[in-house]
């Protein structure tokens, strides 16, 4: 079984790399970010919850967040492994996962504050579809419209610069005793993140070990190791 975590700044990349990861070896991507999105979209009593929280102007604390993910964690709906995207949030939870989930690896995805503010900054989404643009890497055709529906572009309203540096300070604070956990306990890989897509992948990939050939690992250790 394969249990890794995913950490960074938000703008660093880990988004893409889970996905890029579960889709290769099929693991199961489970992302916070998706979650309460899903629970958003449908309405759900979390969503109420949420939705009272944000109202007042308060962030979505780390309990809740817990909360959720524990009760996400509960379905072990994953073949070979999973890809953990957004948790944990402090050192109290990563000590309790580690201890819930024997997980085997960190994946860190270095990256300087400069660049994941810049890249923060040039994230866009669709005001009718919500796709996704970003004016560094996905550039729409025609300037502030989408691609898919026509719709215009906008910035989210907390991807401004002091959003962004409270977010950042934020992370550094809970992140650093962390990875100071992970690295003593020997499960930390850290990776350039300021590199290309495909780059980054292959020195996730190198690092964790994991074969080129993602049809050899199936076919022997991973479906017998998936039965236990
Ligand atoms: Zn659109």
């Amino acid at each position: 079984m394969y249990k890794y975590i995913i950490m960074g700044i938000q703008g660093c990349g880990k988004g893409t790399q889970a996905k890029l990861l579960c889709d290769k070896y099929d693991f199961t991507h489970i992302s916070i970010g998706d979650i309460f999105r899903w629970h958003i979209a449908n309405h759900t009593k979390l969503a109420a919850k949420i939705n009272r929280i944000i109202s007042k102007g308060q962030m979505v604390g780390d309990d809740l967040v817990a909360k959720v993910v524990s009760e996400r964690m509960s379905w072990h709906n994953w073949n070979y492994g999973f890809v953990l995207d957004g948790f944990p949030r402090n050192f109290a939870q990563a000590e309790f996962l580690f201890e819930s989930y024997n997980i085997n690896a960190v994946i860190h995805m270095d990256a300087p504050d400069s660049l994941v503010t810049e890249r923060v900054m040039a994230r866009r989404v669709c005001s009718q579809c919500g796709l996704d643009y970003n004016l560094i890497g996905h550039r729409p055709k025609v300037e502030g419209i989408c691609d898919v529906c026509g719709g215009k572009l906008l910035q989210r309203s907390d991807d401004h610069p002091e959003a962004i540096q409270k977010r950042i300070e934020d992370y550094h604070a809970k992140t650093e005793p962390m990875l100071t956990f992970f690295r003593r306990i020997n499960i930390l890989h850290s990776v350039d993140a300021t590199r290309s897509i495909p780059e980054v992948f292959e020195e996730i990939r190198k690092s964790l070990g994991l074969p080129a050939q993602p049809k050899a690992m199936n076919s022997n250790t991973l479906s017998t190791e998936a039965l236990t």
